[in-house]
């Protein structure tokens, strides 16, 4: 079987005539390429789980390369909650606002965020498969997109003669035809569909948040603060957006209490909470556990509860409910937290050795 690779290319909200360009630029360079399925979706962040553009990506099994007007940590996580589930693929691509140095403080976050803590998605088993996620604002032109997509494609062509070298020896041409299509110049040779699948849904602007799994530790701060019944939990006890439409247009405040930054808003002006990887790492001391507010020590910790609070009461009195303040959702919520994976410290035995201590 021909080992083929899905491109999708989600398409600007506004009508942009820049933005079009680039997009129809990458769509029609790639039309001609072997071994590349083209799609055209409407905003992937304003795509319904039902609609027909969810359904086209949840049909792609193989490996995957979408590219959107969004950070990619917001892209993976937009088809994650679609149930599109994969690895993470490797780019070579900046995101928008990222500069080489930060490639490395990237890595060593990612690091970070898979050593300290079990999070929701080291309990996943993923597919075989890889989901590439680029940034279509990273740059003005559709050549490093372009390149890249290739890179991608050569990538997956070696590996698939690299395993049948593996197994069977050098092949032979005919094996090669086999697993990896025609050749141009072959009889067998079918010719490249030369249109686009374009997927024709009516999109209209949407606003929830997307939860990174890679970061979340299933802590459910957010389902407490939130008074708009957003959050739920899943069979598994697990976190997850329930009722998305709920979500106040507008408002980030849930972001600002995540203990894990692991909350994003695809279209926040601010980038932290908009999915940027270059800032918002885990922090490392996490004190909600026992203050039930993000770490007071963490630069702006106490401001961003602050803004998250009025947010909050802000969007109470828009919808014709009395603000609440800091009375629910910060505190007393320790009991309801604890999760039986999350490992014990060294407070943890200093409580339990005070307790026994008969006064
Ligand atoms: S507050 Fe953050 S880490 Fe905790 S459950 Fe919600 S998304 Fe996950
Ligand atoms: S942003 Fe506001 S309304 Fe939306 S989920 Fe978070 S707390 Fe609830």
């Amino acid at each position: 079987m021909a080992h083929r690779i899905a491109v999708v290319v989600s398409q600007g909200q506004s009508h942009n005539p820049k933005k079009r360009a680039m997009e129809e630029e990458i769509v029609a360079n790639l039309l001609s390429e072997r071994g590349i399925d083209v799609t055209v979706v409407p905003h992937l962040y304003d795509l319904k789980p039902e609609g027909t553009g969810m359904l086209c990506l949840s049909g792609v099994t193989g490996d995957l390369v979408v590219c959107s007007w969004l950070y990619p940590r917001a892209i993976r996580w937009i088809l994650d909650r679609n149930d599109i589930w994969g690895h993470h693929g490797k780019t070579l691509l900046k995101s928008a606002g990222e500069s080489e140095e930060e490639d490395q403080q990237v890595e060593d976050e990612q690091d970070l965020s898979e050593n300290d803590k079990l999070r929701v998605l080291d309990e996943r088993e993923l597919p075989n498969r890889k989901i590439y996620c680029l940034d279509l604002r990273a740059y003005d032109s559709a050549t490093p997109f372009l390149e890249e997509i290739r890179r991608i494609a050569a990538d997956q062509t070696t590996n698939t003669v690299e395993l049948m070298n593996w197994i069977e020896g050098q092949p032979k041409q005919q094996q090669l035809d086999r697993y990896l299509g025609p050749q141009p110049d072959s009889p067998a040779a079918t010719p490249e569909p030369l249109q686009p699948t374009v997927v024709e849904e009516e999109a209209s602007r949407r606003w929830y948040p997307v939860i990174d799994f890679s970061r979340c530790t299933n802590c459910l701060e957010c389902i407490d603060f939130c008074l708009f019944g957003v959050y739920g939990i899943d069979r598994a006890e697990t976190i997850l957006v329930e009722q998305p439409d709920n979500c106040r247009k507008g408002c980030p405040a849930c972001s600002r209490v995540c203990p894990e930054n692991a909350i994003i808003f695809p279209q926040h002006k601010t980038p932290t909470i908009a999915g940027s990887p270059e800032f918002g790492a885990p922090m490392k001391i996490d004190l909600s556990k026992l203050f039930g507010a993000p770490d007071p020590g963490a630069p702006g910790a106490e401001k961003a509860l602050d803004v998250a609070v009025s947010e909050r009461d802000e969007q109470l009195l828009l919808a014709g409910r009395a603000p609440v303040g800091t009375e629910v959702g910060i505190r007393d919520q320790n009991a309801k937290r604890t999760r039986e994976t999350s490992p014990r410290d060294e407070l943890d035995e200093l409580i339990d050795e005070l307790d026994a201590i008969d006064l």
